[in-house]
C-alpha cells in the first residue's frame, strides 16, 4: 500500500475555530484535541484573523499534526456569504489592511451593542471584553455576557432572545464585498473557498450564479462536506465543484461550547473529510499562477 493510500484513509478537518475568534478552545487545546481524535491535519479558520494558527504552530509541530493556515471572512453579496481562505500569507499588506478594517468595523458595531446592553443594566464593558476575548469579538462573546448576567441559559437562548437578526441586541455589520474577499485571499497567495454553501438558502440557479461570480475573482473551491450535510447534499455540491473544476473541501465548523452539537473532525457524528482533499489543494497551490 502506498503512503498516499494510507493517508487517504485518514480524517482531516478544514474548518475549525479557536479562542482567537469565537471558538471556546484555545489553539493549543484544539491541536491536542485533534491529535486525540486521530485527525492527521486541521485548518484553523478563525473569523478575520490568523492569530490562532500562529499560536498553534509550534505545538502542532511537537505533535506532528499538519496545521493549515486559514481564515473565514463574512462578506456581502445578495445575502451574507462566508469565504474561507487557505494558506493565506498574513504578512501580505493588502490582506493585513483588510483584516484591520474588519476589526475596526467590528469595534464600532460592538461598542454600540455594549451601549444597548448597558442601558438595560447588563455589564458589557468593551475594554474588558477586549482584554478577556481578544481582538475578534462577535455575537458569541455577547452571548457569554448575557449568560453571565443571568439573561440566558445558554448560547442558543442568548441568540434566540437577543442576538439573532431582528432581536434587541442585533446590530448589522458593514461587511466586505464578496469580490474583495475572494480577491484579497488570492492576492495573499491563498486558496479562496465558498464556505457551507447550503446555509444561504439559494436555489440551484442562484448557487451556481454565486459560484461563477466568485470564480471571476479567483474562487478555487467549494466546501462540500460539512456538519449536518446529508450524503446527497454533499454529492450535489461535489457535482457543482466538478462541473466548474473547483476543489472539494470539507470541515466541521467546530466552535467548542458555542456550538456544542458540532465535534472536531466528525461534525454532527458522520462527517469524514479524507486527507486526499488536502493533497489536491496543495497540488492546486502549485499549479495556479
Ligand atoms: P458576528 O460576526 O459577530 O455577527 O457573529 C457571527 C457568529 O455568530 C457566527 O460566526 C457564528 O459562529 C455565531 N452564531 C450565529 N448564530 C448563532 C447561533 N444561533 N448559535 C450560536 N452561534 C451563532
Ligand atoms: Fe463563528
Ligand atoms: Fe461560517
Ligand atoms: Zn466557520
Amino acid at each position: 500500500m502506498s503512503k498516499n493510500t494510507i493517508k487517504d484513509n485518514q480524517a482531516i478537518d478544514l474548518h475549525v475555530h479557536t479562542t482567537a475568534s469565537d471558538g471556546s478552545m484555545t489553539p493549543e487545546e484544539v491541536v491536542k484535541s485533534a491529535v486525540d481524535t486521530g485527525l492527521s491535519a486541521i485548518a484553523i479558520t478563525d473569523h478575520d484573523t490568523i492569530d490562532g494558527f500562529i499560536q498553534a504552530k509550534d505545538i502542532a509541530r511537537t505533535y506532528s499534526l499538519e496545521l493549515v493556515p486559514g481564515i473565514e471572512i463574512s462578506t456581502k453579496y445578495h445575502t451574507n456569504i462566508h469565504i474561507l481562505g487557505y494558506y493565506v500569507n498574513h504578512m501580505e499588506p493588502q490582506l493585513r489592511y483588510e483584516l484591520n478594517s474588519i476589526i475596526e468595523e467590528r469595534d464600532i458595531r460592538n461598542r454600540s451593542i455594549c451601549k444597548l446592553m448597558c442601558n438595560d443594566g447588563i455589564p458589557a464593558d468593551y475594554e474588558i471584553m477586549k482584554l478577556r476575548f481578544g481582538a475578534v469579538i462577535g455575537r458569541p462573546h455577547f452571548a457569554r455576557i448575557l449568560i453571565e448576567a443571568g439573561r440566558a441559559e445558554d448560547v442558543q437562548e442568548a441568540f434566540c432572545k437577543y442576538l439573532d437578526k431582528g432581536q434587541k441586541y442585533f446590530l448589522p455589520r458593514n461587511l466586505m464585498r464578496i469580490e474583495r474577499a475572494v480577491e484579497v485571499i488570492r492576492c495573499s497567495g491563498g486558496i479562496p473557498v465558498l464556505a457551507h454553501p447550503l446555509q444561504y438558502q439559494l436555489d440551484d440557479d442562484l448557487l451556481q450564479e454565486l459560484v461563477r461570480h466568485c470564480m471571476d475573482w479567483g474562487l478555487q473551491g467549494i466546501e462540500c462536506m460539512y456538519s449536518g450535510y446529508l450524503p446527497e447534499q454533499t454529492q450535489y455540491l461535489i457535482a457543482i465543484a466538478r462541473r466548474y473544476g473547483l476543489l472539494i473541501t470539507g470541515g466541521s465548523d467546530f466552535h467548542g461550547i458555542a456550538k456544542p452539537w458540532i465535534h472536531l473532525g466528525s461534525g454532527c457524528g458522520s462527517l469524514f473529510v479524507p486527507y486526499s482533499l488536502l493533497d489536491q489543494m496543495k497540488q492546486r497551490r502549485k499549479d495556479i499562477p
